[in-house]
């Protein structure tokens, strides 16, 4: 994994990361290496405690670390990442000045990473599972008050990657490791339109941080089914990589376009929230990168060098009649407020949006090549999804056709990153596009819902 020492250097909290088969006898030595003579502090949940706990311990005590009684939650029901966990952690870890070692993935790490962040203290995280990739990342996705936020507070000092821990992991948890990784397609291509017309330029050190190492760490669904270490080990490199990227680039956009935005809407809306286990980020994330490669491929059967700028310009809103289509858009009222403020600062005025238009019609021969290359066919993303057992239709997380169809539109509206939905409204052709994906024959028309005549 010598390309996650390339990414090591960039990044501004990580220090040190152990990623391979059985490294997790290594974790004494990382902790020793990045906190000196430091106590550590255990927090795991039942079930990640049962799976690694007693081995990290040892290993920390075999480096000389002294260890606190370790903090173990319940395995079930699952742990939730709300506040009131974070409130928890935190006021247990104020008893001392350990250095927090979280065993886990996902909500675990995020609520000790919030608890750690809040006192200022650095932590360390040994995953346990390729579900996310989040543990190299700043930021915990948190719900307070009923609304999931992503919080900000640094990204672990040290991470200790064991992938034969992660290849035993359950199968939904590399599947939604997948599913959050598969994203940087379609993500990708939405940053190459963002830079074409100049919102938002490739930064090509971090850009090849996430792309580069993607296509190897997506290639073996198969193998990721069946727990084969040399598959999980790439799934977790790149998961990895995209968030000491995100951490290199202060910015969640080397890994995260309109995929995760629809992710992002469901997850504000509370769908799935009281599932047993919770439905995870990257079963929707997977989901919402389906939707973007089936938009993609009808956006680049059409040609968009031959777009009628002076029509697009007459027909585009103003801010207030934008804004009054937002408050239609049937969001709850605290996600309308955030959309309200997200919309605005991307909104650009008629005059800016006929110069925008006009390039993207010079570009368009040469961007919509590369953006052929970037991206996979919807079907590819579909199949591999499947294989890991992965979410790959709406129904069966409960949307039905009039939500998810609606959230073409009602994602972009969340966040002011600019992505392909931005480019097809300011075009004025995002309802045609979307009208042709739900049409007898488009993508999402050949995949009916249970109960709705195809
Ligand atoms: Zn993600």
């Amino acid at each position: 994994m010598t390309v996650l020492a390339t990414a090591l250097a960039g990044a501004s909290d990580t220090r040190a990361l152990e990623a391979g088969v059985g490294v997790l006898s290594r974790t004494g030595a990382v902790f020793t290496e990045t906190f000196g003579d430091s106590s550590a502090q255990l927090v795991a949940d039942g079930t990640t405690w049962a799976v690694a706990g007693e081995e990290v311990s040892a290993s920390l005590r075999a480096a000389g670390v002294s260890l606190a009684p370790p903090l173990v939650l319940p395995a079930t029901p699952t742990v939730y990442a709300s506040y009131e966990n974070v409130s928890l952690i935190r006021e247990h870890l104020r008893g001392s000045d350990a250095v927090p070692v979280v065993v886990g993935s996902g909500t675990l790490n995020d609520l000790v990473k919030l608890a750690s962040g809040e006192l200022g203290r650095e932590y360390l995280v040994v995953g346990t599972a390729a579900s996310m990739d989040g543990y190299a990342a700043y930021g915990a996705s948190i719900t307070k008050d009923g609304f999931k936020i992503t919080q900000y507070c640094p990204a672990p000092a040290a991470v200790v990657a064991d992938v034969s821990v992660m290849a035993d992991a359950p199968q939904r948890l590399t599947a939604t490791g997948l599913g959050d990784l598969i994203e940087k397609v379609p993500a990708g291509a939405d940053w190459m339109i963002a830079d074409a017309l100049g919102v938002e330029p490739i930064d090509r050190g971090v850009w090849d941080l996430v792309q580069g190492p993607l296509r190897a760490s997506l290639a073996d669904p198969a193998g990721l089914a069946a727990g084969d270490l040399a598959a999980v080990g790439r799934l977790a490199e790149g998961l990895l990589m995209s968030g000491l990227a995100m951490q290199a680039h202060q910015s969640s956009r080397p890994a995260s376009g309109a995929g995760h935005q629809f992710s992002h809407l469901w997850e504000m809306e509370g769908l799935g929230r009281d599932a047993e286990p919770p439905l995870s980020h990257g079963m929707k994330v997977g989901l919402g990168t389906i939707a973007m490669c089936a938009l993609y491929e009808v956006v680049l059967r059409r040609d968009l060098g031959a777009l009628d700028v002076d029509a697009a310009v007459a027909a585009w809103p103003t801010w207030e009649q934008m804004a009054s289509r937002i408050r239609g858009a049937g969001l709850p009222p605290e996600v309308e407020v955030a959309a309200l403020a997200q919309s605005e600062a991307k909104y650009v005025p008629a005059s800016a949006l006929r110069s925008r238009l006009t390039d993207m019609v010079s570009l368009w021969p040469t961007l919509a090549p590369l953006l052929r290359a970037q991206l996979l066919p919807a079907a590819d993303i579909e199949s591999r999804l499947a294989t890991v057992g992965a979410v790959t239709h709406p129904a069966q997380i409960g949307l039905d056709l009039d939500r998810f169809r609606t959230t073409y539109w009602r994602a972009l509206t969340i966040r002011s990153r600019y992505t392909l939905l931005d480019l097809l409204l300011e075009a004025g052709l995002l309802s045609s596009c979307v009208d042709e994906l739900f049409a007898p024959g488009g993508f999402w028309g050949q995949r009916p819902w249970p109960g709705v005549a195809g």
